[in-house]
């Protein structure tokens, strides 16, 4: 299973990679959380890419592509990765393709999942993470049962300082205009699909897993 989950932020590509790697026993690597343990631990490379985070813009490709290429070392094998937030340019998908090709593997599927501008800010606004364990809660939608509290581990919640709604607005248009492009680029190789990102996550994960299933059938057909 070598996927990559495309999408805004705020779109659910988190959730839907966790369950996916969860049920193929794939890696899952996911760009944002490697480059927040980073900066979190201080790393040259984390407060080379903080300022970027902050504000919404994209990190430079050569730091995150030593991110992703030492993680996709850990990966190695039958069971593959779940690639979630990367590629997030042309250029990235570019420098992916040389990385798998180096390793004599391709991409199985790319899933997009679709979701409305309107809905990815007022998810994203509402959003709060545990400091301690990285539990994610919504305001209205998912809130804890104590206010600012984690559930699972008491730990404090907090709003991630590009959820605010002017960041999610910059990288909301950061994605128009560097990611997007990259569903024409994975049409063009025939390996994309799309899935209708609004729903429950379990119906989510229904039509990804359909997608990827289909893939075979149509493979079949295809002799
Ligand atoms: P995410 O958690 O995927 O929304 O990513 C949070 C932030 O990390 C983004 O707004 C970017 O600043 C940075 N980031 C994550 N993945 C990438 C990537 N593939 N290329 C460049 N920057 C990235």
């Amino acid at each position: 299973m070598r996927l990559v989950l495309l999408g805004p932020p705020g779109a659910g590509k988190g959730t839907q990679a966790r369950m996916l790697a969860e049920r193929f026993g794939a890696t899952h690597v996911a760009s944002g959380d490697l480059l927040r343990t980073a900066v979190k631990q201080k790393t040259p490379l984390g407060l080379e890419a903080r300022g970027y985070m902050d504000r919404g813009a994209l990190v430079p490709d050569e730091l995150v592509l030593k991110l992703v290429q030492e993680h996709l070392d850990k990966s190695d094998g039958d069971k593959g990765f779940i690639l979630d937030g990367f590629p997030r340019s042309v250029s990235q998908a570019e420098a992916l393709g040389r990385m798998l090709k180096s390793r004599g593997v391709s991409l199985d599927r790319v899933v997009a999942i679709i979701v409305p501008d309107d809905e990815i800010v007022k998810r994203i606004s509402g959003r709060r993470t545990c400091k301690n364990c990285g539990a994610m809660y919504h305001i209205i939608y998912d809130p804890p049962r104590n206010a600012g509290i984690c559930n699972s581990c008491n730990g404090e919640l907090y709003q991630r300082e590009d959820d605010a709604e002017d960041t999610v607005r910059m990288r909301l248009e950061v994605y128009n205009a560097e990611t997007k492009p990259l569903l024409e680029y994975y049409g063009r190789a025939s390996l994309l699909a799309k899935v209708n990102g609004v729903g429950r996550p379990e119906e989510i994960q229904a039509q990804i897993l359909a997608a990827i299933g289909s893939t075979k059938v149509q493979d079949a057909r295809n002799g």
